[in-house]
């Protein structure tokens, strides 16, 4: 770390996490010596090919699977060590999913979708309501609330999907190729809501193959083959029309990736 960060000015530290697969007598290396830093508030991309380690990385991100070396420090907490316990109350209590096909349940209502995701926070049953709603209007889908996902449209389950995320008010907002299943113009406006989460402080790493929807975050990391490099500015400029330049102030306090 640099004399400029704290604990409290990170949200997550990686140093040299590997994750080995053994596959029949091979080993296979699906992360090498991945560091990443993500500073609070900042958004990150992580782009790289089918293959190149960004499920496994999502993974560890996300408590789900452990590095088989190096450290993970989240919240300033070596996590890398936990036990499932330990690791699943984090992961509910700090860290929100958005997945490419939404992972909603079908028979429950859009609100009750939002609400069962602080089942095990300890927040009551009333207080779960009325967060839910909140989520929702604050991704525009309160007139929704009763209707079952299935009467939804891609777009608008995806946004039940961010209302899910974030109702508790997570410091990591993971997301995996939220964009993925939708068509561009709907993909647009998911984008523009990740836009205005971050706006509002939060910490946002996105996992995509897609370059231009990469350029929407502060700044990218490169996925190759489990190894992570750093995407330049101008680069990182180039992936899309609608890219911003990665002109967070932080940025230079937070190196994230060395190869
Ligand atoms: P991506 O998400 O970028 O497509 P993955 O993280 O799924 O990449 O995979 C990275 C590498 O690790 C690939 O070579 C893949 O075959 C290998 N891998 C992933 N999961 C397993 C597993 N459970 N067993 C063996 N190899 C795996």
């Amino acid at each position: 770390m640099t004399a400029v960060e704290t604990d409290a000015d990170v949200v997550l530290a990686l140093e040299g996490i590997g994750r080995t697969y053994l596959s029949g007598e091979v080993e296979v290396a699906a992360l090498a010596g991945v560091d990443l830093t993500v500073g609070r508030g900042e958004y990150v991309s992580i782009v790289g090919p089918s293959g190149s380690g960004k499920s496994t990385l999502l993974n560890i991100l996300g408590l789900l699977d452990r590095p088989t070396s190096g450290s993970y420090r989240f919240e300033g907490l070596e996590v890398s060590g936990l036990d499932e316990t330990e690791r699943t109350a984090v992961r509910g209590r700090r860290i929100g999913f958005v997945f490419q096909a939404f992972h909603l349940l079908s028979h429950r209502s859009v609100l009750e979708n939002v609400a069962l995701s602080m089942l095990y926070t300890g927040v009551s049953s009333k207080d779960r309501t009325q967060r839910a709603r909140e989520a929702l209007a604050s991704v525009g889908l309160e007139q929704r609330a009763e209707f079952t996902p299935t009467r939804l449209s891609g777009g608008e389950r995806q946004r039940v999907a961010i209302a899910r995320a974030i109702v508790a008010d997570p410091a990591l907002l993971l997301a995996d190729e939220p964009t993925g299943n939708l068509d561009s113009k709907t993909s647009d406006s998911i984008l523009g809501l990740f836009d205005g989460l971050r706006a509002g402080g939060l910490t946002i790493v996105m996992i995509t193959h897609d370059a231009s929807v990469a350029a929407r975050a502060d700044r990218s990391v490169r996925i190759r083959d489990g190894v992570l490099s750093a995407v330049g500015a101008a680069e990182h400029a180039r992936g899309g029309s609608g890219g911003r330049l990665g002109t967070d102030s932080r940025g230079a306090a937070h190196q994230g990736a060395q190869s």
